[in-house]
């Protein structure tokens, strides 16, 4: 963890549950260091593979944002006939989603 203000490596200061910095004093909330997206998406990974959300099928399409090489998709249905289907993605990893068009 380094200092918003002045870029020096900040300690934890349990006691008051936050980065302290020694060369300015600038503090940061303890946790807010350990919150990465990536252990969100494995919360979320977790509630597919226990059934509590849908399962998707998955493709080898690389997320734009993190890079990895999986995401479910699913067809989204549209009214003409004439109109592209859109398939929505969402990362196995992160959750970002988006759309490609067929
Ligand atoms: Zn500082
Ligand atoms: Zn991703």
């Amino acid at each position: 963890m380094f200092c918003p203000t002045c870029k020096r490596l900040m300690r934890p200061d349990a006691p008051a549950k936050v980065w302290r910095c020694s060369a300015c004093g600038a503090t940061v909330p303890l946790g807010k260091a350990q919150q990465t997206g990536k252990v969100e998406a494995t919360a979320r990974t977790v509630a597919v593979l226990e059934g509590a959300g849908p399962t998707l099928p998955t493709t080898d399409e690389e997320c734009p944002k993190c890079g990895n090489m999986k995401a479910y998709w699913v067809l989204r249905q549209t009214r003409g006939a004439d109109e592209p289907e859109t398939r929505i993605l969402e990362c196995t990893t992160c959750g970002h989603k988006w759309r490609e068009y067929q």
